[in-house]
């Protein structure tokens, strides 16, 4: 397993810049929870005379819609929000994710995947495996396809990466590949981590590959209606951007992890991690974007202002 060090800090004491950013989907309207994590990332950024920047996550070509993102533009230019580069927009990467595809089909890291949801379920349901375990990303896959996809050894040659099909991460071979192998009291166990400077417990976080392998399993990274995948996508546009600090909702805090792991696979820095509370409405649950009663175009059109606004989320 490869070696690889926890971040220590700079030895002259000098920090760097902080370049952070704000990477909302256009798939429904901006709400308080993300105008939240929108005015956050852009105060840290300007307190540290950092970069602030701006991504639009619209991979997802069926449900991102122009008029989404032509709205969360106005809610936060006039929640006072500035952005200092042109937005990066997923579905102009596309190329890259094809590569860092290719890149990991070739080093045997993805396999192809035909289950559909009811055979997931099914399979993860099966009366010897018990109730189906949730992962970050819905029901732990269960590896059917892994099983019947040649493995390392048996491959004479790599075939092309395969189109249009889903593509799973192999977390065995992934967590092989970047995590560290360490004596503990229960014998070997292997880790990876990330400095968290937002949800407790803070400073250099580890998780190891027992929870990864039980907990998350072997996530999609390609899918079939559209190249690429949320947490591909994230961790390469991160990457792309430079970004060093990344500032979002605590509910993609087991997300991070696979983060890691892809950063690791690719070859990319891991930014420092601030996960943030998440606004939530009286009855304490989060606010969803189909909650438009708390779309910042509502209170907008009731006569808010962006300090009002900044006053709701306890900014
Ligand atoms: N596009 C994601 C969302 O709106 C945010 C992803 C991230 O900040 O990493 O939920």
């Amino acid at each position: 397993m490869r070696r690889s060090q926890a971040p220590t800090s700079s030895s002259c004491g000098a920090r760097d810049p902080l370049i952070t950013r704000f990477a909302p989907s256009p798939t429904g309207p901006l709400h308080l929870g993300h105008a939240y994590s929108a005015l956050l990332a852009h105060d840290m950024a300007r307190a540290e005379n950092g970069t602030f920047l701006l991504r639009i996550e619209d991979i997802d070509r069926q449900r991102a819609k122009p008029e989404w993102e032509a709205q969360i533009i106005d809610d936060l230019t006039w929640l006072g929000i500035t952005w200092d580069a042109a937005p990066l927009r997923q579905s102009d990467r596309l190329p890259a994710y094809r590569a860092a595809l290719e890149t990991l089909w070739r080093k045997h890291l993805i396999y192809p995947c035909t289950c559909n949801r009811r055979d997931i379920l099914a399979a993860a349901a099966a009366p010897h495996e018990g109730e189906p375990s949730m992962g970050p990303d819905g029901v732990i896959y269960p590896g059917t396809c892994r099983a019947g996809f040649p493995t390392r050894d048996q491959l004479y040659e790599n075939p092309p990466l395969p189109e249009g099909v889903t593509l799973r991460l192999s977390m065995e071979e992934a967590i092989e590949r970047t995590m560290e192998d360490r004596i503990t009291e229960k014998g070997p166990e292997a880790f990876a981590g990330f400095t968290e400077t937002g949800h407790a417990p803070l400073g250099y976080v580890e998780f190891t590959a027992t929870q990864m392998a039980r907990d998350v399993g072997d996530i999609v990274l390609s899918r079939k209606d559209f190249l690429g995948s949320y947490h591909l996508s994230v961790v390469l546009d991160d990457a792309d951007q430079g970004i060093t600090h990344v500032i979002r909702g605590e509910d993609l805090y087991e997300a991070t992890k696979i983060h890691v792991i892809l950063q690791r696979l690719l070859g990319l820095p891991v930014p420092i991690y601030h996960h943030h509370r998440l606004i939530r409405d009286e009855a304490g649950s989060r606010l969803a974007k189909r909650d438009d009663a708390r779309a910042i175009a509502t209170y907008r059109a009731e006569g808010a202002s962006p300090e009002d606004i900044r006053a709701m989320v306890g900014l």
